[in-house]
C-alpha cells in the first residue's frame, strides 16, 4: 500500500525531506511516490509524514484514493466558501 501524489503538488520539496522511506522523489510535473518504497510511514510514525506536513490540500492522495488532506481541513475555509470565493475573483 502506497499514497501518491496529484497534479496539484506544487513542487515545494517539504515532503521529501520527511519521509522515512526515501520514497519520495523529485518529477516532472509534480513529485512522486515511489510505490515501492512507501511504507505509509508504518513502524516509523503515526501519521504519513508527506501528508502531515504537505501545504496543498488534497495534493497527497491515501492508497485508496482519497485526498489525505481534503479540501478546507488546512486553510480552514468551508468548500462552498471557497469557490463562492474563487468565483467572485474570476468574475472581477
Ligand atoms: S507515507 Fe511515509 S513512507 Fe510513504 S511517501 Fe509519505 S512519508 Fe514516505
Ligand atoms: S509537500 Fe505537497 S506540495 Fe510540497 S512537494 Fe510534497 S506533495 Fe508537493
Amino acid at each position: 500500500m502506497a499514497l501518491s501524489i496529484v497534479d496539484s503538488c506544487v513542487n515545494c520539496w517539504a515532503c521529501y525531506d520527511v519521509c522515512p522511506s526515501e520514497a519520495i522523489y523529485e518529477s516532472k510535473p509534480h513529485f512522486k511516490i515511489n510505490a515501492r518504497k512507501c511504507t505509509e510511514c508504518e513502524g516509523d510514525y503515526d501519521q504519513p509524514q508527506c501528508a502531515s506536513i504537505c501545504p496543498i490540500e488534497e495534493a497527497i492522495l491515501d492508497a485508496s484514493g482519497a485526498p489525505m488532506n481534503a479540501l478546507g481541513t488546512l486553510t480552514g475555509i468551508p468548500p462552498e466558501k471557497m469557490a463562492e470565493a474563487m468565483r467572485e475573483i474570476q468574475s472581477r
